[in-house]
């Protein structure tokens, strides 16, 4: 039993049960007790490892991405760079290190701006990321748009709130977080059913009884947000994230400790919540607020657009051979499609003025 759980029972007790995007920020964001307030795990030695924990190769690409793209722009005097959710601060320092061939674009950088809400990685990253010209914000609406923005999330999206819709012979009844008799944290169904036009995603009305869908309009107005920054400041946006495209996913609620898939109502606070992300419905947001959206690609062909190969070849050069080994396995990580190749995938927002973004092309335009 943890303080969390404890708290939300006392909650529910009190007010009734409560939305499924209502659990996930309570789990990830209390106060006191929340995942990434209290207890953030990132890493090999933690509960969950992400992209840039398992290899430097990939904060280096976006890196060198940055500097491909600034170039593409005529190499403006001045921009920001920005991540939304930069954990242990792993890809804003292998980031920083690859901006080193390219000095002067790393001198047109006016500050780095990071999105954090969790006080605890905010200290990791002020410490690890000291030599950076750092600026901390709670939420997206903070960042300066004054300046053309190059912004970078990963598994940042499927961490906010989404809500789900178990569809009945009839119509849709949203999926609660409740009591049961015996105290416990359990899903139910609210009392009230919703009618089945009440999405107007038409592919939602020929699934069967019992079929899960998620909506997330938290994140979708996280994602219009951003889109009106770069629409008002120039530049772009990378963002990485497990998710689909086409198909709706069912139920993807899933919690996370000890690099083990656990039961979310079990230990809230001490796993981390997620959802795979609806590109589509990101990109719908996106291209609502006037931007331009490319992809989503695979992140293995992302990658290997950037040039994953060179790198990795150069770096091995003369290498020790256990830190060729441990790059080389990192690399597999990435791109292998049993691994996170395949099911990470890419969606670039854009200013309308920028060109397409690097590891894009322009026939991935969404319209
Ligand atoms: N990008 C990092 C960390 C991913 S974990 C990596 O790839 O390793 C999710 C990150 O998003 C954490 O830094 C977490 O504190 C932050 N976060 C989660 N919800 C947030 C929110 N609503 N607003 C701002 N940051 C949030």
């Amino acid at each position: 039993m943890t303080l969390l759980r404890d708290r939300i029972a006392n909650f529910l007790q009190a007010h009734g049960p409560i939305d499924v995007g209502r659990f996930m920020l309570l789990c990830a964001a209390h106060r006191a007790a929340g995942y990434y307030t209290a207890n953030p795990g990132l890493g090999a030695a933690g509960d969950f490892i992400t992209a840039p924990e398992v290899c430097q190769i990939f904060g280096e690409l976006i890196g060198l991405a940055c500097v491909a793209h600034w170039r593409a722009g005529g190499s403006p005097p001045a921009f920001r760079i920005a991540e939304l959710g930069p954990g242990n601060g792993t890809l804003l320092e292998d980031l920083w290190r690859a901006l080193a061939v390219a000095p002067d674009c790393r001198a047109a950088v006016r500050s780095v701006e990071l999105v954090e809400t969790s006080p605890a990685l905010r200290q990791r990253q002020r410490t690890r990321l000291a030599h950076l010209p750092l600026s901390f914000h709670d939420a997206v609406d903070g960042l300066p748009a004054d300046l053309p923005l190059f912004v970078v999330a990963n598994e940042f999206l499927d961490a906010l709130p989404m809500r789900q819709y178990v569809r009945t012979r009839t119509g849709w009844r949203e999926r609660l977080v409740t009591l049961d008799r015996d105290g416990r944290l359990a899903f139910a169904l609210h009392p009230q059913e919703l009618p089945l036009a009440a999405f107007d995603d038409p592919r939602l009305r020929h699934l069967p009884e019992a079929a899960v869908v998620e909506v997330a309009p938290a994140r979708e107005a996280v994602v219009a947000t951003l889109s009106d920054k770069l629409r008002t400041a120039g530049g772009i946006a990378l963002l990485i994230d497990y998710g689909y495209d086409e198909a709706t996913a069912g139920d993807t609620l899933q919690a996370v400790a000890r690099h083990t898939r656990v039961d979310p109502l079990a230990s809230p606070g001490e796993a981390d919540l997620s959802s795979h992300v609806d590109f589509r419905a990101v990109a719908r947001a996106a291209m609502e607020a006037g931007v331009a959206v490319f992809g989503p690609v695979a992140q293995a062909e992302f990658l290997k657009r950037l040039g994953i190969g060179l790198r990795i070849a150069r770096l091995i050069q003369g290498a020790a051979p256990e830190v060729a080994r441990r790059l080389a396995d990192g690399v597999r990580r990435l791109v292998e499609p049993a691994q996170m190749g395949e099911l990470f995938r890419v969606l670039a927002l854009a200013a309308p003025e920028d060109p397409v973004p690097p590891g894009f092309t322009g026939a991935e335009r969404r319209r």
